[in-house]
């Protein structure tokens, strides 16, 4: 048997990509190394153990849904955040594209109801912003929710497995290449699959992966910033005047000391600090999250400072996990805590003066001193970014805000590609979503699988 087309990865991008190209009535394989969704239950998240097992395949980022189904299942509609497609396909074919792969969830199940942000309101909140140098993007946002998240993810399979092979538990090892042209996968078992065309979108999970394959292959690729930060937790009051509006206030902020570009990142309200499993590099760091049916009375959202490092360090992702690993070693292999007050005159939090804060944590995480964790420019970054963030949202630089440690980004990879998302050295061959470092969430993911189906839907005719 040989397919028309072979997709390594079950997450936004592979399951878009298979979508579109069985509707071009393509054969298709998809494989993934993770489970199906209802087989995915963290240990750690149900409560079964306190501490990450390593298991074989980890039931957060990876299987059917990919990293997405574990997600908030926050859809980013706008064209200017979450990912690079724009470059390879340009602004308008990015509109049109978003507004079509949103319309694939919602029909699978998604919330119909959208938060805007372009009335009088987010226009004066702009304006209040701009006064003191901060810049508020309004986007528009679907919120599906942890939990309904997995419910979409599910319908899409059912639609698919039908019309299309699909094989979990499926480590694929390489790429087959003969004569400059991919024609298929083999898997960790030695058993192999041919296609006409092959889709590598391995997520972030797969980012180290691919390293092996764009080394063996050497595919040209250009270096990412890092972007490291915290995740902060206030309470629901604070910021629930732009949030019942925007359900997220992304802001862009360069600081007045360092000169260092600071953004808002992944607003959850009503949500839960979470830790994250890093088990590429053997670390926790924090995340947040919000569920459709189980709510708290705060809101988290991340800060984050970006660098771009500069000749001769070319190790941006060895910076940032030396960084959170610093923090898993103070907080005793977990995640760190410190109220901002404390922060600020440079001692330790404790359990007792965060009991008495305004704040009731959500995550369990270890009282301590993040200024001997980041380095020092990187508190006054974030201490100078939650100052400005307090002209939109009043309260949210009080001293009971609660910091957690860290959150870590790791974009460092993104391989040259023409602007169909093809490989150019190598014939048969696309890549698309998060682990190419075309997209960075899950719409431009799946977005920029659609994109990676229809020139191979081309090339096969
Ligand atoms: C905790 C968390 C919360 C998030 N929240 C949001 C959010 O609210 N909104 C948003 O837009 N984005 C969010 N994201 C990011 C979003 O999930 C990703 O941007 C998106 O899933 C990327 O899609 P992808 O298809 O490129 O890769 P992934 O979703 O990572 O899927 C890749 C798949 O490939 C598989 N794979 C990797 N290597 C192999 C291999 N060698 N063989 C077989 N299979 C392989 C993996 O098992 C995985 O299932 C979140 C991410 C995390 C981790």
């Amino acid at each position: 048997m040989i397919y028309d087309a072979a997709v390594v990865g079950a997450g936004p991008a592979g399951i878009f990509a298979a979508m579109e190209l069985v509707k071009n009535g393509k054969k298709v394989f998809i494989a993934d190394k993770g489970r199906l969704i209802r087989d995915r239950q963290c240990p750690i998240v149900a409560g079964k153990v306190k501490k990450c097992l390593n298991c074989p395949s980890c039931a957060i980022v990876s299987g059917w849904g990919g990293a997405g189904s574990a997600s908030d299942g926050k859809l980013t509609l706008t064209t200017g955040f979450g990912g690079n497609l724009e470059e390879y396909i340009g602004c308008g074919a990015l509109k049109d594209m978003i507004a079509s792969v949103d319309a694939a969830f919602v029909r699978f199940g998604a919330d119909p109801h959208c938060y805007e942000a372009d009335g009088e309101f987010a226009r004066e909140i702009i304006r209040v912003g701009a006064r003191k140098g901060l810049r508020v993007l309004p986007a528009r946002i679907r919120h599906i929710g942890t939990d309904a998240s997995r419910e979409v993810l599910n319908a899409m399979y059912e639609d698919l497995a039908p019309r299309c092979d699909i094989r979990m538990n499926a480590m694929v090892e390489d790429i087959l290449i003969e004569n400059q042209r991919a024609v298929g996968l083999r898997f960790q078992d030695g058993s192999e699959v041919r296609a006409r065309c092959v889709l590598a979108a391995p997520g972030r999970e797969g980012a180290s992966w691919l390293e092996g394959l764009i080394g063996r292959l050497q595919l040209p690729i250009a270096s990412m910033p890092v972007d490291i930060g915290v995740r902060v937790e206030v309470p629901d009051s604070v910021c629930e005047t732009l949030t019942r509006e925007f359900y997220e206030v992304k802001t862009l902020y360069n600081t007045p000391t360092f000169d260092d570009r600071c953004r808002t990142f992944c607003m959850n309200p009503s949500g839960f600090v979470v830790p994250e499993y890093n088990r590429s590099h053997d670390l926790v760091t924090v995340n947040g999250h919000s569920l459709k049916n189980q709510k708290s009375n705060n809101t988290n959202f991340a800060v984050l400072v970006t660098k771009n490092f500069t000749e001769p360090f070319r190790d941006p992702i060895g910076y940032a996990t030396h960084v959170a690993r610093l923090a898993n070693m103070l907080a005793g292999g977990g995640l760190l805590v410190q109220r901002l007050a404390d922060l600020r005159t440079g001692r330790r939090s404790n359990a007792s003066r965060i009991r008495r804060g305004m704040v009731e944590p959500t995550a369990a995480a270890e009282p301590g001193d993040l200024s001997l964790v980041l380095p020092h420019r990187y508190v006054i970054d974030i201490v100078e970014f939650l100052d400005a963030l307090g002209e939109i949202l009043p309260g949210v630089n009080h001293g009971d805000t609660l910091l957690y440690g860290v959150e870590i980004k790791l974009y460092s990879l993104r391989l040259e590609l023409k602007s169909s998302l093809a490989v150019p050295s190598v014939e048969g061959l696309w890549m698309a979503g998060d682990g190419a470092g075309v997209s960075r969430g899950i719409i431009q993911a799946a977005a920029s699988g659609v994109v990676a189906a229809q020139s191979m839907t081309d090339s096969l005719k």
